[in-house]
């Protein structure tokens, strides 16, 4: 397959505002960049909905569609057996369609998918500071301590690995944020018609 879109991949911690930034950004150029849904097997959290915000499927349903080779790729994120992965579905019908799609995805995710698409545009969303990711995560306050704790610390190991993207937009407001990946996406050759 030669797809004529491409793929944007962006990483971040949970809790650095990225989804912010990315329904933003959505919102801005929506004409030709396409958010892919993951489906992964959390529970939603309030206000959540399947089918926009995730594809929230069983674990054996995820497991049946991962045998069924359905993932682009798949991880199992925060080590608390929560499987997390992009469809193929999401993805392969809007490169085709010359599409842009962006697949927000941990750095493991962000490895798989560019060993299939070396050419895929690289992005990473740090939170400002760690500690304004504490912040963050606590006033969000949809995970127990013990589910910070583990976030921030699988944080830290991601901080760790933002040089290995090509681009880093730092998340000190979003409209800041959204402004810099704008113009990202523009000069890597993406109009938004
Ligand atoms: P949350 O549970 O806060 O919605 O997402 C937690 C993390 O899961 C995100 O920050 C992101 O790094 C990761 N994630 C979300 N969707 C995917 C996916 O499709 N694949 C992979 N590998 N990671 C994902």
């Amino acid at each position: 397959m030669s797809p004529s879109g491409k793929l944007v991949v962006v990483s971040g911690p949970s809790g650095a505002g990225k989804s912010t930034v990315v329904r933003e950004l959505l919102g801005r150029l929506g004409g030709r960049l396409r958010l892919s849904i993951s489906a992964t097997t959390r529970s939603p959290r309030p206000g959540e909905r399947d089918g926009v915000d995730y594809h929230f499927l069983e674990t054996g349903e995820f497991a049946r569609r991962r045998a069924a080779d359905e993932f682009l790729e798949c991880a199992e994120v925060f080590g608390q057996g929560h499987w997390y992965g992009t469809l193929w579905s999401e993805v392969r019908p809007f490169l085709a369609e010359g599409k842009w799609v962006l697949l927000e995805v941990d750095v493991a995710g962000a490895q798989d998918v560019l060993q299939k698409f070396p050419q895929a545009l690289t992005v990473f969303i740090p939170p400002a500071t760690l500690a304004e990711l504490e912040k963050r995560l606590r006033a969000r306050g949809t995970e127990d301590p013990a589910a910070i704790d583990r976030r921030l610390s699988v944080a830290q190991q991601e901080l760790a690995r933002a040089d290995q993207y090509q681009y880093n937009v730092i998340n000190d407001t979003v409209d800041q944020a959204v402004g810099e990946f704008t113009q990202i996406l523009q000069d890597r050759g993406l109009c938004n018609d």
